[in-house]
């Protein structure tokens, strides 16, 4: 078997070695495709080195089919087709007390504290598995769990149908965030300034604004906003960039007590209007990562054909091309979502 080594900044090896049996409690997956996600960036670029042992196998967005069982794990077979919602939290913790066992104060991620993905043999604990129909296609399947990151993100702004939703930021999660608000009925609206994601967006039906372009008779996007809703202002605004351009934005539009929900991974801290959110009484959220009802909401949407993967994924490359499909992510090539081939 092969697997994709992080060995510390812009340092990926391809390896040969041997699987790994599963323990009591454990399956070992063949895994079929794995999504390269912004947080595999972040590892490559030597941003999490202080989160991850080297050299480690990154990747957290892994679909595939059950390879072999370790002693005790029942309700899966050999063959089945699951995917892995990959946080492995500590359940005694007062966050895991709590029923927040997916912000544990001793969270481990999956492709980054612990071997992920990117390899053609993947062992994990059967508690993290989810089964998935046996006609879903395998390459859509690696799309659940961005998916699931989308679905918690609108549960956390408590998205209804018919509010409008203003999403900053139209990359990978944004655009998902934009799909799925979009498919439970809300009206949608995404800033972006990638011309190629713009695009992209546009072909999917979704309405998007560039930020930086002024609309008809000189109107900002912040009017375009205003005109849509009557005036009021956006239901839930979802920041998506993870930069001070999007925490400037996000205070902007939201209609009075309105919510922003944070998705952004901001490197470091931003300005805030904060009196803004005095002034509209307006409500902040933080989303992070998933809950298990999020990855089963996410499995059921991507069942249902409402995520356009044929358009989403741009790439699919084979394992020895992750550090080709790392590069194109991180000079902001023409990519939308790289699946990596962990079989070829
Ligand atoms: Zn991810
Ligand atoms: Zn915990």
């Amino acid at each position: 078997m092969k697997a994709a080594y992080y060995g510390g900044s812009r340092q990926i090896h391809i390896r040969e070695c041997v699987p790994v049996a599963p323990a009591a409690g454990q399956v070992r997956v063949r895994v079929s495709h794995c999504g390269i996600c912004g947080t595999d960036l972040h590892v490559y670029l030597g941003d999490l080195d202080h989160r991850i042992r080297l050299p480690e196998v990154i990747g957290h967005e892994g679909s595939g089919t059950i390879a072999e069982l370790g002693p005790g794990v029942e309700g899966f077979s050999v063959g089945d087709p699951v995917v892995v919602m990959p946080i492995i939290s500590c359940g005694q913790c007062p966050a895991c007390k709590a029923g927040n066992y997916h912000v544990c104060h001793q969270l481990k991620v999956i492709g980054i504290e612990a071997p992920g993905a990117m390899q053609s043999s993947w062992t994990v604990p059967a508690n993290l598995l989810f089964p998935l129909p046996r006609t879903m296609d395998l390459q859509q399947a690696a799309l659940i769990e961005p998916v699931a990151v989308a679905c918690h993100d609108i549960r956390m702004g408590e998205l209804q149908k018919g509010e409008y939703a203003l999403v900053l930021g139209g990359g990978p999660i944004g655009a998902l965030i934009a799909i799925v608000a979009k498919h439970k009925g809300a009206r949608v609206l995404v800033t972006e300034i990638n011309p190629f994601r713009i695009a992209m967006l546009r072909r999917l039906g979704l309405e998007v604004v560039d930020p930086r372009q002024p609309g008809p008779n000189g109107t900002t996007w912040v009017d375009r906003v205003m005109e849509e809703t009557g005036g009021a202002g956006a239901d839930v605004v979802f920041e998506v960039t993870g930069v001070a351009a999007g925490a400037e934005m996000m205070t902007k539009a939201a209609k009075v007590r309105g919510r922003i929900v944070i998705v952004g991974v901001f490197a470091k801290p931003a300005p805030v209007d904060i009196y803004k959110i005095f002034a509209r009484e307006l409500r902040l959220f933080g989303a992070r990562v998933y809950q298990r009802e999020d990855f089963a909401e996410a499995i059921e949407i991507v069942a249902s054909g409402a995520i356009p993967g044929h358009e989403l994924i741009t790439n699919v490359m084979p394992l020895d091309q992750l550090r080709h499909g790392l590069d194109q992510m991180a000079t902001g090539g023409d990519v939308m979502k790289i699946l990596i081939d962990c079989q070829s």
